[in-house]
């Protein structure tokens, strides 16, 4: 039942060999799936060349630049999924961005466009993705996005990140009852710290991590792969009757009260 031979899924938010979603995609590859992978465009090219060096083991059947900032490039990146697979059954969001000033300091000195940017990419992006997903998910379809327990407890520095996955977390709800009757189901993992190029920007990772691998039940953090794993079981049939939840990830620190 975890054979997702000739489901096609599109991964968001590779940057390198330590994002979470390349765990994700190597996980799905492994069980079968067709992959569709976008990347962040920059000027220089220099994040195509990075990313495309990453996924190429994989083989994946679609390689299209996407910022979710640009709607433009959100069109033409489903509009390329429709030409190619026709349809769409998984969807990986795992992409989030505050600025320095959203990670540090003063939560009350925050201005109106770190939040408004941040929120764009990291909140809004979601329901926009699901927009054009949902017409190509003719046959149903899972949609797994990414989240942390600071966007539900305060997290020292997560500050700005944190507003914005307490309202990622509400649009995997929104999205999972509206989508619900076309069998669509969404959910989130809320993972570890795990060390990667967007935790690093976070202050403090370093102590996160040692903090979780000294009280997490398990004594560790997690892994890119683990991380996949449960991305590539939500996105199968085993589990076809879970929607609307954030499944911790997190070696079982969420359950600690200290
Ligand atoms: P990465 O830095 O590897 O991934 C973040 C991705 O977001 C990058 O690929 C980045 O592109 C992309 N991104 C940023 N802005 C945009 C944009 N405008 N349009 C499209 N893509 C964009 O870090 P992670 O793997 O850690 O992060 C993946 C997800 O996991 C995030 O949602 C994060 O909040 C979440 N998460 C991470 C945890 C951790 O400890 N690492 C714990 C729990 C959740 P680029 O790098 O090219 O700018």
């Amino acid at each position: 039942m975890l054979d997702l031979t000739g489901k096609n899924a599109l991964v968001t938010g590779i940057a390198n060999n330590r994002s979470i979603a390349w765990g994700i995609a190597q996980q799905l590859h492994k069980a079968g799936a067709n992959l569709g992978v976008t990347y962040l465009p920059d000027e220089k090219g220099r994040f195509e060349k990075k990313v495309r060096e990453v996924v190429e083991p994989l083989n994946p059947s679609i390689f299209v630049p996407c910022n979710v900032q640009d709607e433009a490039q959100m069109e033409e990146t489903f509009k390329v999924v429709e030409e190619t697979w026709g349809k769409l059954d998984i969807l990986i969001h795992c992409l989030a961005f505050a600025d320095k000033e959203g990670l540090s300091g003063d939560f009350s000195g925050i201005s109106r466009e770190s939040f408004t940017q941040s929120l764009e990419i990291s909140t809004f992006s979601l329901g926009n993705m699901a927009k054009y997903a949902k017409p190509l998910m003719s046959e149903g379809g899972s949609i797994v996005t990414l989240t942390y327990v600071g966007g539900v407890k305060v997290i020292p520095n997560y500050n700005l990140m944190g507003v914005a996955k307490a309202g990622l977390e509400m649009t995997v709800r929104y999205l999972a009852a509206e989508l619900g009757p076309q069998n669509i189901r969404v959910n989130a993992i809320s993972a570890g710290p795990i060390r990667t190029l967007a935790a690093s920007a976070v202050g403090g990772i370093l102590d996160m991590i040692h903090h979780v691998e000294a009280v997490a039940p398990l004594r560790r953090t997690v892994t890119q792969l683990e991380v996949g794993n449960t991305a590539t079981f939500l996105s199968s049939d085993l589990a076809s009757g879970i929607t609307g939840q954030v499944i911790y990830v997190d070696a079982g620190y969420e359950i600690m009260g200290m």
